[in-house]
Formats: structure tokens, C-alpha cells, sequence
């Protein structure tokens, strides 16, 4: 192993594969106390115990810190212009938020340049990095026109394999009086031009946005042209979106806030994963998704930010695991497992959010003894080194 790289001296070690797991935590973390990882090239070769690592010409030495997966958030909105700082404002002095401040933000984004948006997607990924996030997911949304929605698609491609279609955000204000209209042309002309640049179609399937007929002939045009759903479901009231995610087999329901037994029972029988967005819920006052409910229910859940300059502009995965173990009945272990392994389920990747022989070399250090401070120490800046694809990023 002369190319690779041993990183020695790890307190406590986040695998998320159990058979890993030396028996410290109950969960299904696969927690190892006093461990090492051997990476070479952009894989990891090795996990243990670090009294059996094998020798390696290089070491880095994690000093009795705590070492977990990059974090997967698989659910991001980073292409976009402008400043949403006065709504944010004015609805934490009162006032409701409802779907339609995203035309805000496409006046803007519709505005910008190439550059610009480019620009604003590696700034806000940079930042994502920074607090130890090595994939995320983005998506369109903020442009609704055939030009401008393929032309987001295009910026984000440079930057994130993970890129989503999201035409149907909201109906396009240029078709405020014709939503079958601009339904068709979701579904019909911008999808040609988008699906050559995404892996992935999403709809907001929400009063005021599209309703769950619509949200059907979306998706299944998209599935049409070998893109793969995801859905915007039951954010901001009771609605048709999970179970239509469920029924089409779409990889993630993403909010979950207003869900009634019957959506978390079909959360439970299938195989979509419950995304939950706390950010959103923290930065609209609203109330919490629960959490507790989905995880004894069965269902698979996922953690990520929503970051977007309207509802949730924060790039913080620590932050939304703080959150979802103080207001949403998680534990530190179900939190971090969903904002690592449950957002790789989220994309349906097996090779990230998990430390095991053959996966990518994604991790991330933390500037303490265990992954529990991550709650514990809530809007402190722990991290303090990213590996991605095997290479040390800060
Ligand atoms: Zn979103």
C-alpha cells in the first residue's frame, strides 16, 4: 500500500455499517472506539480497529477526534440570484409564509448571468464543504422558462452530479391564468431540454403550487425520459404528495411535515425516503415534522438543509441535525445516520454516507470526541477537515 493513506488515532468512528461495529453504540451506526481508516486514491481500502491497522507509508493522525461520513444532502435549491433578507424579516415579525415568494427569487435568477449563478452555486457549495458536506443534490426551479430552466440544469451540471429538474416549482407567472398550459409545457418542451442535464425530476405538490393530478403527469413524463422522481410533499398542509411518491416509487418525499397514518404507513411499506428539512420548518416558524413518528413507524428517513434564499437559507447539516434532535424527537445517532446513510438512500448511492472497504473516500473530521457533540454543541463550527474522493479539501 504504498500510495495510501492511514488516518490513525480516531476516538470514535461513524461507519453506518453494522457488522462494522465493535458493539459501543446499540444503533445501527456501526460505531468503532479507537479507530483508523486506510484510504488510497479516491476509496476507502480499510476500517478497524486501529491496533490492527495495516502499515501505510502515509498517516495523518486524527488527534482522539471524532471521524463520520461526509455528509449527503440530498436536497439543496443553489441556483438561484437575489436576497430574500426582507420577507425572512417581515415573517419573523408576523407574517404567514406561503409558496408564492419564489417568483421573488426567479425575477432575480432570471435576471442574473451565467457567471453569476455559477458563481453563487460554488459559493454556497464551498460553504456546504466547509461544514462538512461532500455530495449535494441541486435543483432548478427558479427559472420557468424552457431557456432559463435548462440553463440551470447546465450550471449545476458543472458542479454536482446530483441535479434535479424542477420546473414544476411553482406555476410560471407568465402562465398565472393557464396552469394546464404551463403544466404541458413541464412535461412536454422544457423537459426535452432539460433531461439531458439532470438525473432527477421533482415537483411541489401543495396548494398553490401543483395539485396531485398534475404532480402524476410530471413525474411520469419525467420517468418517460429516464429521469427519476422525487417529490416536494405535505410541506405546508395535508395533501396527495407522499402517497403519490410511494405509488411511483420515487426515491425521496421530501418534507413530510403534515402527514396522516396512512402516509407514514405507506412511508413504511415502501421504498421512499422520508426527507426531513428542519431548516425550513426553523426558518417559517412552523411546526417540526415528527420525526420519532416516522422512525418507529418503520420508514427510512433522511436530514438535509432545503438551502434556499426563501424558506431555509442554511448550508448547515450540523444545524439541521441539531434541530431534528431537540424539536424532532430523533437521538444523536438516528440524526446522524439520516444526514449521512439516509441521504445516500435519499439518491439511491450505495458507495457514499457510509466508512466501509470500496466506498468513496468521503469523511469528515470533527473537532471533538464523538459525533454526539454535533447536537450537543449546537451552532459551534466542529469541523475541522473534509476528505472528498479521498482528497483533503480544507
Ligand atoms: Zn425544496
Amino acid at each position: 500500500m504504498t500510495t495510501a493513506t492511514a488516518i490513525t488515532n480516531i476516538a470514535s468512528l461513524v461507519t453506518n455499517d453494522p457488522s462494522l461495529g465493535d458493539g459501543s453504540s446499540p444503533s445501527n451506526i456501526g460505531l468503532i472506539q479507537d479507530a483508523a481508516v486506510v484510504i488510497d486514491g479516491d476509496r476507502i481500502v480499510w476500517v478497524g480497529e486501529s491496533s490492527k491497522a495495516p502499515a501505510t507509508d502515509n498517516a495523518f493522525d486524527a488527534g482522539g477526534r471524532a471521524v463520520i461520513p461526509g455528509f449527503v444532502d440530498s436536497h439543496s435549491h443553489l441556483v438561484f440570484a437575489g436576497d430574500r433578507t426582507a420577507e425572512f424579516n417581515a415573517r419573523m415579525s408576523g407574517q404567514s409564509y406561503s409558496a408564492g415568494g419564489i417568483r421573488t427569487t426567479v425575477a432575480a435568477t432570471r435576471a442574473a448571468t451565467d457567471e453569476q449563478l455559477s458563481a453563487n452555486v460554488a459559493k454556497y457549495l464551498h460553504e456546504a464543504l466547509r461544514q462538512g458536506t461532500t455530495t449535494l443534490e441541486t435543483k432548478s426551479g427558479y427559472g420557468l422558462t424552457v431557456e432559463d430552466e435548462a440553463r440551470a440544469l447546465r450550471i449545476a451540471a458543472t458542479h454536482t452530479d446530483e441535479v434535479t429538474y424542477l420546473g414544476a416549482h411553482i406555476v410560471s407567472p407568465d402562465f398565472a391564468d393557464d396552469p394546464a398550459a404551463y403544466v404541458a409545457l413541464v412535461t412536454g418542451e422544457m423537459l426535452d431540454a432539460c433531461a439531458p442535464h439532470a438525473r432527477w425530476i421533482d415537483v411541489f405538490c401543495e396548494k398553490g403550487a401543483f395539485d396531485g393530478d398534475q404532480a402524476r403527469a410530471i413525474l411520469t413524463a419525467g420517468r418517460a425520459k429516464g429521469l427519476l422522481p422525487r417529490i416536494h410533499a405535505n410541506q405546508l398542509s395535508y395533501g396527495p404528495g407522499v402517497q403519490l411518491a410511494v405509488e411511483l416509487d420515487a426515491a425521496s418525499a421530501d418534507h413530510c411535515t403534515h402527514l396522516t397514518d396512512a402516509d407514514v404507513e405507506a412511508l413504511a411499506q415502501g421504498d421512499t425516503v422520508a426527507t426531513l428539512l428542519p431548516g425550513a420548518e426553523f426558518s417559517t416558524r412552523a411546526e417540526w415534522p415528527d420525526a420519532r413518528r416516522l422512525i418507529d413507524a418503520g420508514a427510512t428517513v433522511a436530514l438535509s438543509t432545503d438551502c434556499n434564499p426563501g424558506s431555509s437559507f442554511t448550508s448547515s447539516m450540523p444545524f439541521c441535525i441539531a434541530l431534528a434532535v431537540r424539536d424532532m424527537g430523533m437521538t444523536p445517532d438516528e440524526a446522524i445516520w439520516s444526514a449521512t446513510a439516509g441521504g445516500a438512500a435519499a439518491l439511491r448511492r450505495s458507495d457514499i454516507g457510509v466508512v466501509r472497504e470500496g466506498a468513496r473516500a468521503d469523511l469528515t473530521l470533527l473537532d471533538a470526541p464523538s459525533h454526539v457533540h454535533l447536537a450537543y454543541r449546537p451552532g459551534v463550527p466542529l469541523v475541522s477537515q473534509v476528505w472528498r474522493s479521498g482528497r483533503p479539501q480544507l
